[in-house]
């Protein structure tokens, strides 16, 4: 059902745990299948210095929040806001179409901690 890159990110997700003084942390719940991620941001000079992940959910869904971490990290906030629920599936080498919806979490949970450091610091956003 899954491919080897899928399998490698489920099997020995980067970057999992969680960033006790966070700058920023987003979570985002699916209800269709329980699935629930949250992201931790540390940010320095508007960039993504270290980010990490909790997610309780299927295979899909954990190997994706890992895909998007490594995705995210050293890039500006500006930039990782761009990353999309598509390209986190693509880099994954793709996903079956009935898990699709859990693999949109990770980019959800990453827009939501993103936001939440804009908010706090009251930088305008669009
Ligand atoms: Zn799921």
């Amino acid at each position: 059902m899954y491919n080897e890159t899928v399998m490698d990110h489920f099997s020995n997700p980067r970057n999992v745990g969680v960033i006790e003084d966070a700058d920023a942390v987003g979570e985002v719940g699916s209800p269709s299948c329980g699935d629930t991620t949250k992201v931790f941001l540390k940010v320095k000079d508007g960039k993504i210095v270290d980010i990490k992940f909790q997610t309780l959910g299927c295979a899909a869904a954990i190997a994706s929040s890992s895909m998007l971490t490594e995705m995210a990290k050293g890039k500006t906030l500006e930039e990782a806001m761009k990353i999309t629920r598509d390209e986190v599936a693509e880099s994954l080498g793709g996903l079956p179409e009935k898990k699709l919806h859990c693999s949109n979490l990770a980019a959800d949970a990453l827009r939501k901690a993103i936001e939440n450091y804009y908010n706090k610091h009251k930088i305008d956003w669009v």
